[in-house]
């Protein structure tokens, strides 16, 4: 076993079937994947579970944090940096919380400018273990632009499906890397059916979320980073935007590893934020349901990458919601835009709109009640507002142009907001 190599089986999140070593499937529990419906939930999403004892054995945690309990053999290195990303206190969006202590885990930095980028590293790496040279897979657009960059750097082929509704710069990005880009008539969630299609007939390894195991695998290393950046305390919350609740079940798959591991002693409560026009988690969350029918008919938020009708990993992130006493808020689009502005005017991380919703979910759940003052809570700021320009720009006053004379200016300075 090398260093960063950790034995493990993968068990279904849905009938708990298990498999190990060379009987373990690519993706989806094979039993489970026989009952899928199309247009729902995935069935049969595999989570991996590690024997903690062994790994452990001799190792000190904080040597061990920086050797993350994985299962790829020779970790995830592939030219392209990703992950340790910074945790900012933030006394600014404290203070207009009317809290003690926020954080705000900045995942704008990562290679491609997203989180989706964690997720990424651990799929090449494992698809790179089976031999593969091309891979695939459906997004609203972060988690394609993802895959072609960090396709790019390894020198493999990249097929990707995408709303063609999706934000320029997400489309233009991802062909600049150099990805074949399926620009798709229909939603996210036809993308997603497409994509699956295609991966069995043309043999592409595919990369879509909750589908590949490995995404949400990929996914806990921020649980990893926080514990080690707070020197293996938790915050009392942490505020997850979710559309397929890949990152809820990464995030939580992280802390429960610690936990298991005995480094940490509590778990984080888990926030779910959802756009009021995407929030099919919300209502099976509200409804109490596990989760394997948690659709809407039609998804539209201005939070493109939250734009999910039926959430891929509903199960596993109702689960992780449940197991930490955690729960899950909407925020309305109004909320979501103002926090655009709000979260990168206190913080100086510039972001998209889905990462924004983290900020605005925080708010409803304080004002709710479900926040106390004395609490603390880290924000997942999961996309860069240099994303989507068209969706920050309708949170600011453009300026106009004004003469190039110091009068100009200082007529300006008088109507300024704020000076
Ligand atoms: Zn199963």
């Amino acid at each position: 076993m090398s260093a960063s190599e950790a034995q493990y089986l993968l068990r279904c999140v849905t009938c708990g079937a298990e498999y190990a070593g060379e009987s373990a499937p690519e993706y989806v529990c094979p039993g489970c994947a026989a009952k899928q419906q199309a247009g729902r939930p995935l069935l049969g999403v595999l989570e991996c579970v590690y024997d903690c004892d062994a790994w452990k054995r001799g190792r000190r945690r904080e040597a061990a944090a920086s050797d993350m309990l994985l299962p790829a053999a020779g970790g995830v290195h592939h030219g392209l940096r990703v992950g340790n990303t910074p945790l900012y206190p933030s006394q600014r969006l404290a203070a207009l919380a009317g809290m003690q202590h926020v954080w705000v885990k900045d995942d704008t930095v990562e290679p491609t400018g997203s989180y989706k980028d964690r997720a990424t590293a651990l799929v090449i790496a494992m698809a790179r273990a089976r031999g593969c040279a091309a891979l695939t897979c459906a997004s609203t657009g972060n988690a394609a632009a993802s895959l072609a960059g960090l396709c790019a750097a390894a020198g493999l082929r990249c097929h990707l499906f995408v709303p063609a509704g999706a934000p320029r710069a997400k489309l233009v990005q991802l062909a600049a890397y150099g990805a074949t880009l399926f620009a798709i008539s229909g939603t996210y969630d036809q993308c997603y059916e497409l994509s699956i299609e295609a991966t069995r007939r043309f043999g592409w390894h595919n990369r879509n979320t909750a589908y590949s195991p490995w995404t949400i695998e990929g996914k806990k290393a921020a649980a990893w980073e926080i514990a080690v950046q707070l020197g293996f305390t938790v915050p009392d919350h942490v505020v997850v935007p979710a559309g397929d609740g890949a990152i809820l079940a990464g995030v939580w798959k992280g802390f429960a590893d610690l936990k298991r591991l005995g480094w940490i002693e509590r778990m984080p409560r888990l926030i779910a934020v959802q756009p009021s026009g995407a929030d099919a988690l919300a209502q099976a969350w509200r409804n109490g349901a596990d989760g394997t029918a948690a659709t809407r008919e039609h998804a539209a938020s201005i939070a493109d990458s939250l734009v999910v009708a039926a959430p891929r990993n509903a199960v596993m992130a109702l689960r992780a919601l449940r197991e930490t006493n955690g729960f899950c808020v909407t925020a309305d689009e109004t909320a979501i835009i103002g926090a655009i502005k709000e979260v990168s005017s206190a913080t100086g991380v510039f972001v998209e709109p889905a990462a924004a919703a983290a900020w605005a979910g925080l708010l409803v759940a304080r004002a709710a009640g479900l926040v106390r003052q004395a609490d603390t809570a880290v924000l997942l700021l999961t996309g860069s507002g240099l994303k989507d320009i068209p969706a920050a720009a309708r949170a600011v006053a453009e300026p106009s142009a004004i003469p190039a004379s110091i009068e100009a200016v200082e007529a300006r300075m008088r109507t300024a907001p704020g000076e």
